[in-house]
């Protein structure tokens, strides 16, 4: 296994492996760039066919995170970690879990602050809870205060949405526009809600039958069958579930002129931007409009009274709207994808912080 020469290490600052045979936890924290403050991101517990998948998979996604944090103008690095391991069958073993995440935390604690962990696939509030035993930096665990994250990346996402609607439909409101939401998860259902409160006519689809009849009920919606939501004859796609689902197959049979929505790593390889571009679909990138849960851990992580300021949060979520226009604006003027100028502006945050300050 390569480690400097890994595909995916683009100038990692830190990859620290950590183990403890006590508890059996195997893990890796890596910590992409710490430019813009230290780093933020979640602590994720998957059963990895071995070590190079877990490691791929870590450096992928710390390396989102500095983008992520640098276009939402957070203070914040980009770093992640994987436990390598079976959630479920650690949840079997409570004394084993809590050994396993104390020493994490131990882990995190040594890296005294360059890395702060949040909730991901795999962990809950919780395991992190118990990784808040052994260190501070440990962020969304504080009771009372942010709890899920998701209605504010359902509002960050319902923000860039408008902001592409704008662009690409000339449109300040939503009243009449079909919307098709693919997956009512807990994002995707805050979606619809603001959605539904703005007027959009909604089309929505489930693997589950009975957030479909819920979503019916309650906002009149469409139900769309789960094989066709992404082809559906709409004017915006909201995909709220999985990724990849932007590739050859699926664009072409596009019929939206705007795609927004929650999941993340939506295009299935980066040169399914220009494709979508060409096609003349306006492409709103995934980590842009989804930070809204990123950006109120920040607060809550930062905050200095007892309570996470609220209003403020949403403010700083409230600017998701106004940075997609300048992607879609800076796209349309250097005829570029969405997605490349959304990857440009990042960098100019992080790779060259004193100029983005200064602008
Ligand atoms: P979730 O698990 O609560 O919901 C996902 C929903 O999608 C489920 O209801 C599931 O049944 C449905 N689904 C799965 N496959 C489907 C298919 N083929 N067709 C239709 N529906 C399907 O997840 P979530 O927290 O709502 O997150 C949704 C997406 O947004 C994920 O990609 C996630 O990574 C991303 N995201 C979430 C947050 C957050 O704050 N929760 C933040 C950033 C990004």
């Amino acid at each position: 296994m390569t480690v400097f020469s890994h595909p995916e290490f683009d100038g990692h600052e830190r990859v620290v492996f950590v183990q403890e045979a006590a508890s059996g936890l195997k893990a890796i924290i890596a910590v992409h760039d710490t430019t813009l403050g230290p780093a933020l991101g979640g602590c994720r517990l998957w059963p990895y066919a071995g070590d190079e998948e877990a490691l791929t998979d870590v450096l992928r996604l710390s390396r989102g995170m500095t983008y992520k944090s640098a276009l939402a103008g957070l203070s914040l690095g980009g770093g992640k970690s994987v436990i390598l391991g079976d959630a479920r069958a650690l949840r079997r073993e409570p004394r084993r879990a809590e050994a396993l995440f104390r020493a994490f935390g131990r882990a995190v604690e040594g890296l005294g602050g360059l890395y702060t962990a949040a909730e991901d696939v795999g962990t809950s509030v919780p395991d992190l809870e118990l990784v808040g035993r052994e260190t501070g930096h440990v962020a969304g665990v504080a009771k009372g205060q942010v709890g899920d994250p998701s209605p504010y990346t359902a509002y960050g996402v319902f923000r860039g949405l408008q902001a592409a609607v704008t662009h690409r439909l000339g449109r300040n409101d939503l009243k009449g526009l079909r919307v098709a939401v693919q997956g009512l998860g807990h994002v995707g259902q805050g979606l619809c809600e603001h959605l539904a409160e703005a007027g959009a006519k909604l089309i929505v689809a489930d693997l589950e039958q009975a957030r479909v009849e819920a979503a019916v009920a309650r906002f009149g919606a469409e139900p769309a069958d789960p094989a066709a939501i992404l082809a559906a004859d709409c004017d915006v796609l909201a995909p709220c579930a999985l990724g990849g689902i932007l590739n050859d197959e699926t664009i072409g049979a596009l019929r939206a002129k705007v795609v927004a929505g929650a999941a993340n790593n939506q295009l299935a390889e980066p040169r399914h931007g220009e494709l979508l571009r060409r096609r003349g679909v306006l492409y709103a990138p995934d980590y842009l409009i989804n930070a809204g849960g990123i950006i109120v851990i920040a607060y809550e992580a930062g905050r200095r009274g007892p309570r996470f300021e609220r209003a403020a949060a949403m403010a700083h979520i409230d600017r998701i709207h106004e940075t997609a226009l300048e992607i879609f604006g800076r796209a349309e003027r250097e005829g570029i994808a969405t997605s490349t100028a959304a990857d440009r502006l990042a960098e100019e945050r992080f790779k060259r912080p004193g100029r983005a300050r200064a602008a």
